[in-house]
């Protein structure tokens, strides 16, 4: 079996195949795989004992051929500057995919964020923001939270730079609505992998009130793309957090699933379900899988025994790519990150428009214009593939990395 690579070079290794299928000289291969500007920063912080640890930040700017730099931050103790690389390529691939005004970055700070109390979160988002003020911007790089961040540390980051540069809403995005953050902003990763998830469901030549779901991670999108799917008619049989799974075959009520959560509850405090080994939700006879947590959770030691036939990345590269070539040997079909979790930056898009403009829309109009996005990325996609006959991820690779290298050639980067 081959061997499995890293986050950093599985993802380099999709845009060299883009590369090769469009048939772009060295130049411009190097010109869409070199981040543009990267920064790393030392982050000291007074803990709450009194003590100060110092922290490791990233920047990651990948390409802003498109338009000023997008991506979230997260804080996670396996963040360090290959992986917060990797990430930032993925953003630029996204947002070109999308057909949003953006390129790619990303930011990340090596720190367990559920070890640090309030206080030091603050702090540290604090410093964070003050040692990469002078590189973001809102027509330069404009940050959104990822995992580990959240609506509450986009509130710091915007006040912190604010008091340098003055009231600017559209530095971050996915913001409190109180401070300009969009109505629906929460909700548009797991709305948008749910919207492509049923796609590729009637693609199957079936519908979604005959599907059965499992879902990996009840965050921020997890909870959001099962609630759309348990809207759409589908039965969502298991879900999972960080402290436990839940199965229930005959459908879990997710709205009531919501309220525990948002309580400040977690999946195993649901009553009408079994509990269920967090490993065995990917391996779970059901439809459809929306692996929605972390990276690297299909791997070549599980891939083969995944039973769904339709795999939707809500999570950034939770599938490695030898695990990929033995889902698409087994005729799995996934539904890749750059295309399944589009939801977030979409949103994100319409959410710095509306600060920019200084107007608010209602979130009819966001949802309306999220759909209508997903849908449009879905079909370039899809008709990509069906042209060329490999698999999804293939197709929007092809179709994202095109649409940079035009860009980067109109600006007389490369000829
Ligand atoms: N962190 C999210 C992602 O990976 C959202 C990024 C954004 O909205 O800028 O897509």
């Amino acid at each position: 079996m081959a061997q499995d690579s890293s986050m950093l070079d599985g993802t380099i290794a999709s845009i060299d195949t883009a590369v090769r299928s469009l048939g772009l000289e060295d130049d411009m291969r190097e010109t869409l795989v070199v981040p543009w500007r990267e920064i790393q920063v030392g982050l000291p912080v007074q803990m709450d004992d009194g003590n100060v640890r110092v922290f490791r930040g990233y920047r990651s700017q990948h390409n802003a051929a498109r338009g000023p730099y997008k991506g979230g931050i997260r804080y996670h103790p396996n963040a360090d500057l290959d992986h917060t690389r990797a990430l930032g390529m993925l953003m630029t691939w996204k947002t070109a995919l999308a057909d949003v005004p953006f390129g790619g970055a990303k930011g990340g700070v090596s720190v367990n964020p559920r070890e640090l109390s309030t206080g030091e979160l603050n702090r540290l988002t604090r410093r964070y923001t003050m040692s990469i003020h002078h590189v973001i911007g809102v027509n330069r790089d404009i940050p959104a939270p990822d995992l580990g961040t959240s609506a509450q540390t986009m509130a710091w980051i915007m006040d912190a730079y604010g008091s340098i540069h003055g009231h600017t809403p559209g530095i971050v995005t996915g913001k409190p609505i109180e401070l300009g953050g969009s109505l629906g902003r929460a909700e548009a990763p797991g709305r948008g992998a749910a919207v492509v998830g049923c796609r590729a469901i009637v693609d199957s030549g079936s519908t979604p009130d005959q599907c059965t779901v499992a879902v990996q991670g009840f965050g921020a999108v997890g909870a959001a793309a099962a609630q759309t799917m348990f809207d759409n008619g589908a039965k969502v049989i298991a879900v999972s957090d960080v402290d436990g799974a839940i199965i229930n075959t005959s459908g879990l009520d997710i709205p009531a699933l919501l309220r525990i959560v948002l309580d400040g509850g977690s999946v195993s405090d649901y009553a009408d379900a079994d509990p269920l080994d967090n490993v065995d939700l990917l391996t779970l006879d059901c439809d459809l899988l929306i692996p929605a947590a972390i990276e690297d959770v299909i791997t070549p030691e599980n891939a083969p025994d995944v039973r769904a036939s339709i795999i939707v990345e809500g999570a950034n590269r939770p599938v490695t790519s030898v695990a990929d070539e033995i889902l698409a040997d087994a005729g799995k079909n996934v539904i890749p990150d750059i295309l399944a979790n589009a939801g977030g930056v979409i949103a994100s898009y319409f959410e710095w428009a509306q600060n920019i403009q200084v107007f608010n829309w209602e979130l009819e109009r966001v949802n309306r214009e999220l759909d209508k996005k997903m849908h449009e990325a879905y079909d370039v996609t899809k008709a990509q593939a069906d042209r060329n006959g490999g698999s999804m991820r293939k197709a929007a690779f092809d179709v994202a990395v095109s649409r940079v290298a035009e860009t980067v050639k109109i600006r007389g980067y490369v000829g």
